[in-house]
């Protein structure tokens, strides 16, 4: 960014006072930051253990970090009553990662702000004997958000390309032919006015076994465990393998794809809400001048 701030990042209203101005632009270009450190390029080659799943990327998990995070939460909250009135366009927010690298818990803080009539959540499990009698993005396209609504999917296609091709699931041929599928889909919607941002939630194993065994010791979180994690962390490595396939081959300009550090879960909810944010603040919307027309 070279030091330069567009005005699109900074928070729409915030020309209304000079001081504000020097003031939100200084506090919002701290944050460009994390689009830039965390997005892959597109045909970057991946390896997973060049990214530390404990890197804090220069902030402390102090007060003054939970509060920009309390702002951010707000400014997520703002914007998405504009894309709601706008009905312009839809936000789809991708999280992927292993077992316990905090899919819900990104879900139950980040959009923590958000209106839930703004708001769809989609968890994709086991594909069920209808789902396995169409193509695999069936039924990911029918719970594509509609404009003005932000989506987000707890696993998504790319279970496609992860589980199934660790368990061979489908033969080599098919899992091979779908990250082509999935980059022409992605396009698709991109082209038809539907944002796309991939979050992996990066753990170290270390942290997943410190999790699964919380998970068995706190009577809040017992119900979390299941015995079928403990099998999936077997097959650790080759997950690994998939993930940086999928990252490798599928971060693209109109559908990027984030390495998140979760190690930390402030330091994740922090770099995700804000990459949310940036985005939105991109897209330099307005509310409608007039009601829509009966
Ligand atoms: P959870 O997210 O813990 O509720 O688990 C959902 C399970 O569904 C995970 O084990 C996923 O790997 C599995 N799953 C999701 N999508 C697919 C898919 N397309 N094919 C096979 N298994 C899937
Ligand atoms: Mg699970």
């Amino acid at each position: 960014m070279n030091g330069v701030i567009s005005d699109r990042s900074l928070p729409v209203g915030s020309n209304e006072n000079p001081l504000c101005i020097f003031h939100s632009a200084y506090f919002w270009s701290a944050f460009l930051d994390f689009i830039r450190k965390l997005m892959v390029a597109p045909d970057k080659k991946i390896k997973l253990t060049q990214f530390d799943p404990a890197d804090t990327l220069g902030h402390d998990d102090d007060h003054k970090t939970q509060d920009k995070l309390q702002k951010t939460i707000k400014r997520l909250d703002e914007l998405q009553d504009l894309l709601y009135a706008e009905k312009k366009r839809a936000l789809l927010i991708v999280l992927q990662g292993m077992d316990a690298s905090g899919k819900d818990g990104t879900i139950r803080h980040v959009m923590s702000g958000v209106s839930p009539q703004g708001c769809t959540v989609t968890s994709f499990k086991v594909p069920n004997s209808e789902e396995l009698a169409h193509d695999f993005l069936w039924r990911i396209h029918k719970a594509i958000p509609a404009k003005g609504m932000i989506g987000i999917f707890n696993r998504s296609h790319y279970e496609d390309v992860l589980v199934v091709r660790v368990h061979k699931l489908v033969p080599k041929v098919v899992w091979k032919a779908r990250y082509a599928e999935i980059n022409r889909f992605e396009r698709n919607l991109e082209e038809n006015d539907v944002k796309i941002l991939k979050f992996f939630l990066h753990i170290s194993r270390e942290e997943q076994e410190r999790r699964f065994q919380e998970r068995l010791h706190d009577p809040r979180k017992k119900w979390k465990f299941s015995k079928a994690d403990l099998k999936e962390r077997k097959h650790w490595d080759d997950y690994v393998t998939a993930y940086e396939a999928a990252l490798s081959r599928c971060s693209t300009e109109y559908a990027p794809w984030f390495i998140i550090p979760s190690d930390h879960k402030w330091l994740r909810n922090f770099a995700i809400s804000r990459i949310i944010v940036e985005t939105l603040e991109e897209f330099d919307m307005h509310f409608p001048k007039s009601p829509p027309a009966s």
